[in-house]
C-alpha cells in the first residue's frame, strides 16, 4: 500500500520569519580585564599572548594565540599591567620588567586618557 509521502510543503511567508523582539545586529562583546566592562569590540583593543610568553598589543585583532582585551582608556591599562590582571587573563606568570614597560609605554603613547572617568567622577 502506498501512503504517498506528501511532503509537507513549508506555508508561504513561513520561511522569511520576522525577529523576534528588538534584536538589532549583533554585536561582539568584549570584556576589559581591568574594569570588567563589556563593550563592542572596536571599543576595547586586544593583546595577545606570544609564543614566547609575553603579552604584544594587537591593534589589528588579527593575531593567534590567547587575547585579552583592555579599554582604550590608560588608567584600564595600567591596572590591568600592575595588578596582574591581565597576565592572570592570559595565563601567564608575570611580565618580564621589558614587556611591561612596553606595554606602559604603548598605552602611554597610544591609549587616549580616555572620556569622562567612570568610576571616579571628580566632583
Ligand atoms: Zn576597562
Amino acid at each position: 500500500m502506498s501512503t504517498g509521502t506528501a511532503k509537507p510543503q513549508p506555508a508561504p511567508g513561513q520561511q522569511r520569519r520576522k525577529a523576534k523582539g528588538p534584536r538589532p545586529k549583533h554585536v561582539p562583546q568584549r570584556t576589559c580585564v581591568a574594569c570588567r566592562s563589556t563593550d563592542a569590540k572596536r571599543t576595547l583593543i586586544r593583546l595577545v599572548r606570544t609564543p614566547e610568553g609575553a603579552v604584544a598589543v594587537d591593534p589589528t585583532g588579527k593575531r593567534s594565540g590567547r587575547g585579552a582585551y583592555l579599554c582604550a582608556r590608560v588608567r584600564c591599562w595600567e591596572r590591568g599591567i600592575n595588578e596582574k590582571t591581565l597576565v592572570r587573563a592570559l595565563r601567564l606568570d608575570g611580565l618580564t620588567e621589558e614587556n611591561r614597560a612596553e606595554l606602559l609605554r604603548y598605552a602611554d603613547e597610544r591609549v587616549p586618557e580616555g572620556p569622562e572617568d567612570e568610576d571616579e567622577v571628580p566632583s
